[in-house]
């Protein structure tokens, strides 16, 4: 099953990984997310669901760290 990556911010959708991979997933995003059980579900069909940040939303939260702390912006 694939992996697709979604922005938990603005629910983009950045793209997917054509192969079952839950290891290289704790590879690439177990020490920068930490929680994983919080940023990666699987959905109906099997598929598993990485919720991570897009590019636009990680210059925004640098830029503006207080809508972040707020959790007002783009909802
Ligand atoms: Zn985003």
């Amino acid at each position: 099953m694939p992996i697709r990556y979604r922005c938990r911010h603005c629910k983009v959708e950045m793209g997917s990984l054509p192969f079952d991979a839950e290891k290289t997933i704790h590879k690439l995003h177990l020490f920068e997310i930490g929680e994983m059980d919080e940023f990666v579900e699987k959905n109906a069909q099997g598929e598993t669901i990485v919720h991570s940040i897009c590019e636009h939303c990680e210059q925004s939260l640098r830029q503006f760290p207080d809508y972040y702390a707020l959790k007002k912006w783009l909802q």
